[in-house]
């Protein structure tokens, strides 16, 4: 898969573009448990990595990625920041210049794998994780037509958090009052898998 800088640039555009779309989304759902600053907190990060665009998108993909990894740690701060940070500056030090679909696979599991180590988290602990990996598993089950159906996965996922009790984050100080609440994190992450896939999709 050649991702052309037309392409780094459109994939830049369109994340930031739908996490700020949806920032007062992201906030109301922080607000019901936790401090409600997610959807500030993100669009500020993304507000920041287009203000770089034409140098990021002018990157090899694997520079370019750790770079919106490191203004994401910068800018979003909270517990987000550095986890979304992670899976972005991770990804880069996996991915190669030129992926191919198992090298997505694997750099997607890495990036994964050190989130959960950062966040001293998983699976069924109602945060962002639980969206990433059901996408994850999606992608390594390697079924056709798997790569299409990523947001549908994400966005279930994303709403298979809120019968959940979090056990991870400021939302775990609620305990029981967590459940019945979409996780925010969960979303955003819902968002940005969304973003990704509809544009490679447009560029292939
Ligand atoms: P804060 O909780 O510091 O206010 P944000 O509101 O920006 O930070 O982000 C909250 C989101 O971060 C949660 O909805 C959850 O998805 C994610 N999160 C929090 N703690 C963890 C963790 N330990 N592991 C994975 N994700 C986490
Ligand atoms: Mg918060």
């Amino acid at each position: 898969m050649d991702i052309t800088e037309a392409t780094r640039r459109a994939l830049i555009e369109r994340v930031a573009g739908s996490v700020i779309l949806h920032a007062d989304e992201l906030t109301s759902l922080d607000q019901a448990i936790g401090d409600g600053d997610h959807g500030i907190n993100m669009k500020r990060g993304f507000e920041a990595v287009l203000t770089d665009l034409d140098r990021l998108a002018a990157m090899p993909l694997p520079e370019a990625l750790q770079a919106v990894g490191m203004t994401l740690v910068m800018k979003i701060g909270g517990a987000s920041g550095p986890l979304y940070g992670t899976l972005f500056m991770e990804l880069g030090k996996s991915l190669p210049d030129v992926p191919g679909f198992a090298d997505v696979t694997i750099a997607f599991e890495a990036a994964i794998a050190a989130v959960k180590r950062r966040g001293k988290s998983d699976a069924g602990c109602k945060t962002m994780l639980d969206v990433l990996i059901p996408v994850l598993e999606t992608l390594k089950s390697g079924q056709p037509g798997s790569a299409g159906r990523l947001p549908a996965v994400a966005a279930a996922a994303a709403e298979a958090t809120r019968p959940m009790k979090a056990v991870r984050g400021r939302a775990s100080f609620l305990g029981d009052r967590s459940i019945g609440h979409v996780d925010p994190g969960a979303r955003s992450s819902a968002l940005m898998i969304s973003a990704i896939c509809k544009t490679l999709e447009a560029a292939a």
